[in-house]
């Protein structure tokens, strides 16, 4: 049985006034039956981890570079990630695949250097409105998985999150035939790229304008193990309600 996974993403959001909500979280979770994931700006990670030290919630970082170390101002290596408590890292969001020219083969040296170090990697994907539009969400998907995915991914190192950009921080949602049919597919592409042991024990997130309104349906979905939540994370009620609905 895979765990379920509520997975917070706060983006660009959060000084240290943040940490209360994440002790909120903590103190309104204290033995979670899911896992419990938040990945806050690289600023606050060492104190996230320090707050929720000995609760059922974890931290993770956004992004990470795929060096060990050495001159590359401004990035942060997975070892770093590791020293400042974090147990994850988010990769290739389409926020970096966008603002950062980030393309597959960076996510996937990214994501080899984040398993390497211990970190499980929260790989993303997802179309475009034009993609989905034109009917290429498929191959679009099918291509981001076999282009970001290392080979030593297992059911323990691998997370993969399935956000259409135009779900992300829009309010839109795809159907839940739509959000099915890419879950299904990703699993297939899984299990036939690994096998059926981990192809079956990787944890499919759902992304994109995940709401307590919507998590129920959304979670009833075949193969959505959980959620990567942008907007809805920052608040403790907020993401507590989407909790519940996984638990
Ligand atoms: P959203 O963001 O929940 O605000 O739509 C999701 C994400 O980008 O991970």
């Amino acid at each position: 049985m895979r765990r379920k996974l509520a997975a917070g993403n706060w983006k660009m959001n959060g000084t240290s006034a943040a940490l209360s909500e994440l002790d909120a979280l903590a103190r309104a979770f204290p033995s979670p039956s899911v896992d419990i994931l938040i990945c806050p700006p690289t600023t606050l990670l060492h104190r996230a981890a320090e707050t929720v030290r000995n609760t059922g919630i974890t931290v993770g970082g956004q992004d990470c570079h795929p060096a060990a170390s050495g001159a590359h101002t401004g990035d942060i290596s997975a070892d770093m990630l590791v020293d400042a408590g974090a147990n994850a890292v988010i990769l290739g969001h389409s926020e970096r695949r966008e603002d950062h020219g980030e393309q597959n083969e960076s996510v996937r040296a990214k994501a080899r250097a984040a398993m390497d170090a211990g970190l499980k990697a929260i790989i993303c994907v997802g179309e475009s409105l034009e993609q989905r539009e034109a009917a290429n969400t498929l191959d679009i998907i099918g291509g981001q998985l076999s282009g970001s995915i290392p080979d030593q991914s297992t059911g323990e190192n691998l997370i993969v999150a399935y956000e259409p950009i135009w779900a992300i921080g829009t309010g839109k949602v795809p159907t839940l035939d739509e959000i099915g049919e890419v879950h299904d597919f990703i699993r297939n592409r899984l299990e036939r790229r690994f096998g059926e042991g981990v192809g079956r024990s990787v944890r499919l997130l759902y992304g994109g304008s995940v709401k307590p309104s919507n998590a129920n349906e959304i979670f009833g979905v075949s193969n959505v193990d959980g959620a990567l939540v942008g907007g809805a994370s920052l608040k403790a009620q907020d993401f507590s309600g989407i909790i519940d609905a996984l638990q």
